[in-house]
């Protein structure tokens, strides 16, 4: 590779640390060069102090400066990307998810957990959604599409790409959600038998929470005969599991009146219009949850991520604190919850200990049954543990 192919930026003495034990961030206090003439999303590459290579990344400006891409001294053009891509396909190949015949949707590349920091595509059947939480890769999404298409076993309907929230506001591209190719909105997901409608365009994330697949079949097998209360329901993924598991009654709560529609439909896609036990309220968990008293023996806590910068930290563990501790007032003695935080500044020990302090304020007898995290089509680098986002507890209380 020629010494020009990119702009060269070196790290202050001793910064060279983390990057060495394969870190795929760079902080912008540990930039020694003058960045101001660099273009926001370019390829640079990061030498120490003493002018020895490190990594190849993205830059951008904000307090993430750089996304590092490879540790080796290679060219990042259309074939590198082919090849990551390629990777992690075979990686959910070797899952399973690519033949199944109940089962058509899955994160065929989760960021930081593939090595491709800044970077989301979820399948959903022939349709593939990508998101760019980067700004470069933002300026390569269409020739991201192209090797997607190229890749995927099937024929691809459609690219969607949903950045528009997600690309940093104050980069100023005027990111819009948008077919890259073909032009279908409506698709359904299948998973493990269940089917959902998913919207791709006013939806969340990216229009479903894969990651929660293997956590709704779990909760199916605790669901037989009991009466579930699924909080914060979105499209109705635990609803549906609870149903399909044989509850007696499940309860959707979400203060979305979209969502409360998409669980409605969810339900109605997988088990009919006529007689099943299930009710969905437009209402806030926080105020719905204050007038159960013991109603319930089986309730799902799966709040909205409480905000990504550390700064929110305090307030986000009140917040699980007083929802987990209204939990633990009102469900049946002999209950089951399972409770959850998306949180990525919120550590499995910071979650835990907000929850433990909950069931004491509360005064009810604990006892965890399993703890959870997300799925291997979301697989966690090592390097990066703050890519270990999603954390849950199943507990039974006395
Ligand atoms: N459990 C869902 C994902 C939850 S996403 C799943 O498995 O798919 C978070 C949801 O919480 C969103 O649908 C949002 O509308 C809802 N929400 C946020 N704040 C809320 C509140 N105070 N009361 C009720 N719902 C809320």
């Amino acid at each position: 590779m020629q010494q020009s192919l990119y702009p060269i930026l070196k790290l202050k003495p001793g910064k060279e640390q983390s990057v060495q034990r394969y870190h795929p961030w760079v902080f912008s206090g540990a930039l020694a060069s003058d960045t101001s003439g660099l273009t926001e999303g370019a390829l640079v590459k990061v030498l120490d102090s003493r002018g020895k290579f490190l990594a190849i990344g993205h830059f951008q400006i904000g307090s993430i400066a750089l996304r590092l891409l490879t540790f080796q001294e290679e060219e990042v053009n259309r074939e590198f990307w082919k090849q990551k891509l390629r990777l992690a396909l075979d990686l959910r190949q070797q899952l399973g998810f690519l033949n199944r015949e109940d089962h058509n949707t899955f994160r065929w590349v989760h960021g930081e957990g593939d090595g491709m920091p800044g970077l989301i595509v979820d399948v959903y059947d022939r349709t593939l959604v990508m998101q760019s939480h980067s700004v470069g890769f933002w300026h390569i999404r269409e020739m991201i599409a192209e090797l997607l298409v190229e890749l995927f076993p099937r024929e691809v309907a459609a690219v969607f790409d949903k950045s528009a929230h997600t690309v940093p506001y104050k980069a100023g591209l005027n990111a819009k959600d948008e077919f890259l190719i073909g032009s279908e909105s409506e698709v359904q997901a299948l998973e493990y038998g269940d089917q959902y409608q998913i919207d791709l365009v006013e939806g969340q994330k990216t229009g479903f929470f894969l990651d929660q697949r293997e956590n709704r079949a779990l909760l199916a097998r605790y669901a037989t005969g009991r009466d579930v209360l699924n909080t914060f329901c979105y499209t109705g993924g635990f609803s549906v599991a609870a149903l399909r598991g044989g509850a007696q009654k499940v309860v959707s709560v979400d203060s979305s009146e979209r969502a409360v529609e998409l669980t409605r439909r969810n339900v109605e896609m997988n088990f009919g219009a006529g007689e099943v036990p299930h009710e969905a309220h437009k209402a806030d968990v926080f105020s719905f949850i204050k007038n159960i008293y013991h109603e319930y023996d089986l309730i799902v806590l799966d709040p909205p991520s409480f905000g990504k910068h550390r700064k929110v930290l305090a307030q986000a563990l009140k917040g699980y604190r007083s929802l987990n501790q209204r939990a633990f007032e009102q469900i049946r003695p002999g209950g089951i919850l399972f409770t959850f935080s998306c949180s990525q500044p919120v550590t499995k020990d910071d979650f835990r200990r907000a929850v433990f302090t909950a069931a004491a304020i509360a005064r009810r007898k604990v006892r965890i049954l399993h703890q959870l995290t997300q799925p291997a089509d979301h697989p966690i680098n090592i390097y990066h543990p703050e890519g270990e986002y999603l954390k849950g507890l199943v507990l039974a209380v006395e």
